[in-house]
């Protein structure tokens, strides 16, 4: 509301106390109202929910947040800041230099850059950097300017940089702004941080080629990586954590462990060959979860790896998703059987199909049918890294067919499943995001509007009532219904999108899935599609570096390695470890020909999570030399001991 006839106006702070101040206040002159601290932290402001920079005047009378380093989006003004200042630096060092885009990330900033002729490589980033941090003393400050379309037409234009002329045609004349600080000037919307002086600690990290518009056909730019913080000790503390992030990645540990590999020239990029001791991890984390989902009422379902075009015609995955999918496979004629057949994007709509095979009582809801399905996408080749991000990966997917009533329970049963592996696994910090329909754009939602209100309200009570943290995020959920996906932060504070439960009213529609109710009247299934694990791959990558390769023992692919300390014993050795492996205990034997302290070495090294060392005495005894990982003790037990403590400690977690 403009308070038209006064020059004064009202401020509401984040904590609902109001103060006036004059028209045209500034964000700092609040700040510096409201305390010294706070102005000397405040980067930027939101003014009604928009964030913009501490210097705009302000004209009516409005909700505020002074935003710091502490707030996400205070800290994404000043690492896009950083950006503009790594911007400048470059334009010093390379004249040549052209801007495309510098938008800041989860941690930190990139810009893209077309260097002409020059080029720049990772050896080249301290010199840059040196260059931030000379510019970034002048503390000059980020100046907004509102330009013409034709005026920043014309400086580009001068600039022949033909990457903003670009991005400015698709502006519209009366929103386009300049910012400058210093020699720069760049195209941008901002907000900024109030000035240079701000930036003490640029760090830039690595060097990337990117392509202008993520567009394979247009040409290639040099992106450059970088962080920057307020006071040292967080710099300090980000490459400390970078350091133990790079020491656990996933795809070293998986080479060191020989759990898995890839061959991107033979066999394909994004492709994961599992190698024995990772195969072994894998099927023994699916046959826990099958275990569990057995005795929580699904059922085992298996289908195959190809459907035909027809069948996602009408679950509408193709050819609204054909991006992210391999193209089908035609054979050549016009007929029905030669329309093609795809290969599996999704488990969904087999799943759908073996619903409708049989007719459904709503006495059998819900039905519940489970597989761990293989599924391939495909990704562009940029993005594949490791295990997170692959081109076939196989889901913990289940779909279950339900009545309205029944989502709560549903969605309680799954968290409840989550929470008891995440826990077995040593997660203990994790929050569900709920993604709920934008209120005012109930048109784009498939399904009735009393259901939706159902399904949400059901599924904030199950997270409630599961005591979960949870964040509501309104406007994110899928055009065919709300869903929680699970966030968990890893061992080095890192937050990891995992699984999902998802309702669905969509493919009941389009399949015309039924059930007969009480009064013998066909009615529409409610649809909850899960996976809370999302991929095992993504999982199991998660979860190498959460341990960092030291899986606890009822989940290591090798659970101990036997260790003669010479050839007379290794009968003995393999007695022991036959009466382990009839224990169901995964063991080896290493009757090599080293010795027993290289033998040690080995299995340390390899992260087994016992040595048992045997000689003379253990064997007189029936006894075995217990040594544990990273532990240089030994204690002698008896073989019926040993396992007695394997079966305690996988209850322990289980428990
Ligand atoms: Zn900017
Ligand atoms: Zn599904």
């Amino acid at each position: 509301m403009p308070d038209a006839a006064s020059d004064t106006l009202t401020i509401t702070l984040p904590d609902g106390s109001t103060r006036t101040y004059s028209v045209g206040v500034t964000g700092r002159e609040i700040a510096e109202s409201i305390g010294a601290g706070l102005a000397r932290a405040a980067l930027a402001i939101t003014v009604n929910g928009t964030v913009q920079d501490l210097e705009r005047p302000i004209t009516e009378s409005a909700e505020i947040a002074i935003l710091t380093w502490d707030d996400d989006e205070g800290k994404e003004t000043f690492w896009h800041s950083s950006a503009h200042l790594m911007a400048e630096a470059l334009q010093a060092l390379y004249p040549d230099v052209q801007f495309t885009i510098g938008p800041p990330i989860e941690r930190g900033f990139y810009y893209d850059v077309d260097l002409g002729d020059g080029t720049l490589s990772a050896d080249d980033l301290e010199a840059v950097e040196s260059k931030m941090k000379e510019l970034a003393k002048r503390d000059v400050s980020y100046e907004r300017r509102e330009v013409s379309k034709d005026e920043a037409l014309a400086y580009y234009k001068d600039q022949g940089n033909p990457y903003k002329l670009e991005l400015i045609e698709d502006l519209d004349d009366g929103e386009i702004t300049f910012y400058e600080q210093g020699q720069f000037t760049d195209l941008c919307r901002g907000p900024h941080i109030p000035s240079t002086g701000r930036i003490k600690y640029p760090k830039l990290l690595s060097v990337a080629g990117a392509y202008w518009r993520g567009d394979e056909s247009n040409p290639q730019l040099t992106r450059i990586y970088g962080i920057s913080f307020p006071k040292k000790k967080m710099l300090d503390a980000f490459l400390e954590q970078r350091r133990l992030a790079k020491e656990r990645d996933h795809r070293k540990l998986g080479k060191e462990l020989n759990l898995f590999t890839f061959n991107a020239d033979v066999v394909g990029p994004g492709l994961p060959m599992w190698l024995p001791k990772g195969a072994t991890l894998r099927e023994t984390l699916a046959d826990l979860l099958k275990d569990e989902q057995l005795k929580r009422g699904y059922e085992p379902v298996v289908s195959p790896h190809i459907g035909r075009l027809a069948l996602y015609r009408t679950s509408g995955h193709y050819p609204y998703y054909k991006d992210s999918q391999f193209p089908p496979m035609h054979f050549g004629g016009e007929g029905d059987e030669e329309d093609g057949y795809l290969l599996k994007p999704m488990n969904c709509p087999h799943h759908v199909m073996m619903y409708k095979h049989d007719m459904h009582s709503y006495r059998d809801l819900p039905v519940r049918f489970a597989e761990f399905g293989t599924v391939y996408r495909n990704e562009q080749s940029g993005e594949l890294g490791g295990l997170t991000r692959v081109r076939g990966f196989t889901q913990d997917d289940a779909h279950i067919f339900c009545t309205p009533e029944q989502v709560k329970a549903e969605f309680k049963d799954v968290i409840d499943l989550t929470l008891k592996v995440l826990g077995a696994l040593d997660f203990t910090e994790f929050t569900a995001q709920i993604s709920l329909r934008d209120p005012q754009n109930t048109d784009k939602y498939v399904g009735d509007d009393a259901l939706w209100t159902q399904a949400e309200q059901a599924i904030r009570e199950a997270a409630e009532e599961m005591n979960l943290d949870t964040v509501e995020k309104t406007g994110e959920a899928a055009f065919y219904g709300p869903k929680l996906d699970f966030m968990v932060e890893d061992a080095l504070g890192r937050e990891w999108q995992l699984g999902t439960i998802q309702v669905d009213y969509n493919l009941p529609e389009r399949f015309d899935l039924t059930y007969v109710d009480a009064e013998d009247e066909r009615q529409r299934p409610v649809m909850i599609h899960r996976a809370p694990f999302g991929s095992l791959e993504r999982f199991i990558g998660v979860l190498i570096e959460h341990c960092g390769g030291n899986f606890p023992s009822w989940l290591a692919p090798v659970q101990a390695m036997v260790i003669p300390v010479g050839a007379d014993f290794n009968a003995y050795a393999e007695d022991v470890a036959t009466q382990l492996r009839d224990a169901d205990l995964r063991v080896k034997v290493d009757a090599s020909d080293d010795t027993v302290g290289y033998k040690i070495r080995e299995a340390e090294t390899q992260k087994i999570p016992y040595m048992l060392v045997v000689g003379g005495r253990e064997e007189e005894a029936g006894t075995v030399a217990v040594r544990a990982h990273g532990d240089g003790q030994q204690e002698v037990i008896s073989v019926d001991a040993f396992i007695e403590k394997m079966q305690a400690e996988r209850e322990a977690a289980w428990s």
